[in-house]
């Protein structure tokens, strides 16, 4: 009895020995943690469990549960469960990438000081947000009045609070030039010795203020001799910007109209005064109808290009050709108001404007017949530096018949016929 007793209370411990051990022996874990992290728009891969005592597998008996949607942010949870024990893994979706900013226009950019800062656009977007454009914030530190470097902060956050800011330079600088204002005529014509007076002039700057102190004037002109001279003034402001303007000197040998022998001379010694305005030369337009009927009649059409121009008319001619070719090249084919001899009334271009026309057969016969009406081709080849222009076969003055005669018998320019070559 007491043996049977003892056996009983023996396998009684021993399966509860067996039982409890088999329960502590027994294992049922995740792989992986239990929290887990999972990135928007990633995939959510399980990472699976093991369920089993020593070798002995019970992971056909697990149950799992859950759906995880990666799409969409948010705490998921996946059960595991055995009839006696449930195991739970949380999957957090979550966005952690910071949304993007894309700058249009450059990265630095100059601004002229006292000139207003112009936006020039940017963009926003985030992986789950999207567009995001709206919820910029645009801060700058910009004084558009004062020399320096600002930025310009763009800041944005998305709907997980992750931020991008980015930044724009803008450079605030002195870029305007100081202006210099010249009291008195731009264009000034003195005789040779005369006496000239600087007319003054004023100097101010946008940042500086009043800054003719600081004018620097730069004088190359021969007073004793003729020749087209300038006055230079020069200033710069404290940021380096220059202004450089001029002040044209004719000196010229006399502004009264000038007769040598009878002949009023003009060229870029001898000028006209802006108020001789003659109109054209009446006896010398009869004789050059003579000379297009008798061409006409050889068989040269010999049409007039350009007969009387009055200094106005020179000055707006010339200034034109200025602005085509610059200063120095349009003196050499076309004259300064007051040294045109357009402007005597007594001068025709006729034919055809081209260094060509004196090889045409109307060119030839012009050169050859038109003393006889009393013109001169004024400027020869070859003579530039004595009339101070380039050869002009289609420019004829009216001399009268006697002298253009003896000039072409002679074969000279008026100048050296005149004397004062
Ligand atoms: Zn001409």
């Amino acid at each position: 009895m007491k043996k049977k007793l003892l056996f009983i209370i023996g396998s009684g411990l021993f399966i509860t020995f067996v039982f409890l051990g088999s329960l502590y022996i027994f294992s049922f874990r995740l792989n992986g943690k239990n929290k887990i992290e999972l990135p928007v728009g990633m995939e959510y891969k399980e990472l699976g469990y093991k369920a089993n005592i020593f070798s002995l597998s019970f992971e056909n008996l697990v149950k799992v549960n859950g759906k995880v949607d990666s799409s969409k942010l948010g705490k998921y949870v996946i059960t595991y469960e055995l009839p006696f024990k449930k195991l739970l893994r949380e999957v957090f979706v979550v966005d952690k990438e910071k949304p993007n900013i894309e700058l249009d226009g450059d990265k630095e950019i100059v601004l002229s000081i006292g000139y207003d800062y112009q936006e020039s656009g940017y963009k926003a977007s985030d992986n789950y947000d999207g567009e995001l454009t709206d919820k910029v914030e645009i801060t700058n530190n910009i004084d558009k009045n004062k020399i320096g470097e600002y930025k310009v902060n763009y800041l944005v956050k998305d709907s997980s609070n992750n931020k991008t800011e980015v930044e724009r330079i803008v450079k605030v600088i002195d870029n305007i030039p100081p202006v210099i204002s010249l009291k008195g005529s731009r264009n000034i014509t003195v005789k040779v010795n005369g006496n000239y007076e600087e007319d003054g002039y004023t100097s101010s700057d946008n940042l500086d203020g009043d800054i003719t102190n600081k004018v620097k004037v730069s004088r190359n002109v021969d007073f004793s001799k003729f020749g087209t001279y300038s006055i230079l003034y020069e200033v710069e402001d404290s940021s380096n910007n220059k202004t450089t303007i001029s002040r044209t000197i004719n000196v010229i040998e006399n502004v009264e109209i000038t007769y040598i022998k009878g002949i009023l001379l003009v060229n870029k010694k001898y000028h006209l005064p802006a108020n001789y305005n003659p109109g054209v030369n009446s006896e010398a337009y009869q004789a050059l109808q003579r000379l297009q009927a008798d061409g006409r009649v050889a068989g040269h059409g010999l049409p007039l290009l350009s007969g009387f121009r009055s200094y106005n008319d020179q000055k707006y001619l010339f200034n034109s050709y200025v602005a085509k070719d610059g200063e120095a090249l349009a003196s050499t084919y076309s004259a300064r108001p007051g040294q045109s001899e357009h402007q005597t009334g007594l001068a025709f271009d006729v034919g055809q404007i081209s260094d060509n026309f004196g090889n045409t057969a109307a060119g030839i016969w012009l050169k050859e017949n038109c003393h006889k009406y009393g013109f001169i081709i004024r400027y020869l080849k070859g003579k530039e530096s004595i009339t101070g222009y380039k050869y002009e076969p289609w420019h004829i003055r009216y001399v009268g018949e006697n002298v253009a005669t003896e000039i072409y018998n002679q074969g000279v320019t008026l100048e050296e016929y005149l004397g004062v070559a």
